[in-house]
């Protein structure tokens, strides 16, 4: 077993043959605990790394590696035991009649232990919130709990990336909110890396790390407050800053001084002081 961790090793990817290239020389490293946030504009090809990472598709280039492992078909049902993921619409992830039924099929796809499984669906219900819903059917649920629910059948496989691939777009933002505090407290608690897809800036500022894909390569990437003090670079491909950034801009054009990037309302209160 390699290093916790999953890399893309110049990594390039068309649907067909006859098709333009998605991505194009794709390389980076996401390490252990860390979170990082894939923006970019509709098309850059930010699902496409998602499947790639997977398993779901393979690249025609290059290299992806998960824990040292090459992912390839003969290593799809590891790589997926390690690399869990949610997507946009939690309808089409259901498959079970209830909850419960709902977690275990993620297990039993990989073959677990039936007393394992229902030890894991107790556990993995309990840390999103959603125990009292066992004999639920998924149908009745909110889009939040929905979602829980399918973050928990992600855990209950026990993953060490999880994907979360636009999985709070269909969301109010008071149940992204939530869903992004139970996200990242599992995480902590469970020492996971994470990676999310999303178009909420609000969401990015709280990463560890950001990759910017542009039309099929990688932009640029840093830590949100180096990626977002880079304005210009973001501005020439039309993608857009934080509210407090734009805001800190304007205090800045006013003439008030700033010393960093603020991410939020808090250090920019901090740096007002
Ligand atoms: P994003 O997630 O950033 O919106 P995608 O990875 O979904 O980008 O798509 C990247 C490009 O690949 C787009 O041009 C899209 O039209 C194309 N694409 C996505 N899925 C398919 C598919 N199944 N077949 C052919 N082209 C696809």
């Amino acid at each position: 077993m390699g290093e916790r961790q999953v890399e893309f090793r110049n990594v390039s990817f068309r649907y067909q043959e006859d098709m333009p290239w998605v991505l194009r020389d794709v390389s980076f490293t996401i390490g252990p605990d860390e979170w990082v946030a894939v923006i970019g504009h509709n098309g850059s090809g930010k699902s496409t790394i998602a499947k790639l990472m997977n398993g779901l598709l393979f690249p025609q280039e290059g290299e992806i590696l998960v824990d040292g492992m090459p992912v390839n078909e003969e290593t799809i049902w590891d790589v997926r035991k390690q690399v869990g993921m949610v997507f946009q619409n939690p309808d089409n992830q259901f498959v079970g009649t209830t909850v419960k039924d709902d977690v275990a099929f993620g297990m039993e796809n990989h073959g677990m232990p039936r007393e394992l499984m229902l030890e894991r669906i107790k556990e993995s219900l309990s840390a999103v919130g959603m125990s009292d819903y066992e004999q639920q059917e998924p149908h009745r649920l909110s889009g939040g709990q929905k979602q829980r629910v399918a973050i928990a059948s992600v855990l209950a496989v026990s993953p060490k990336f999880i994907i979360l691939d636009e999985a709070t777009a269909m969301l109010d933002p008071k149940g992204r909110k939530e869903i992004m505090n139970t996200v990242h407290r599992v995480q902590e608690e469970r020492d996971l890396s994470l990676i999310t897809i999303t178009h909420d800036l609000h969401e990015v500022t709280q990463s560890s790390r950001v990759i910017v894909m542009n039309k099929g390569e990688v932009w640029m990437q840093g830590s949100p407050r180096d990626v977002f003090s880079k304005k210009e670079h973001l501005q020439e491909i039309g993608l857009d800053t934080p509210f407090v950034s734009k805001l800190a801009d304007h205090l800045k054009a006013e003439g008030v001084p700033l010393t960093r990037e603020p991410l939020n309302h808090q250090e920019l209160l901090e740096e007002l002081w």
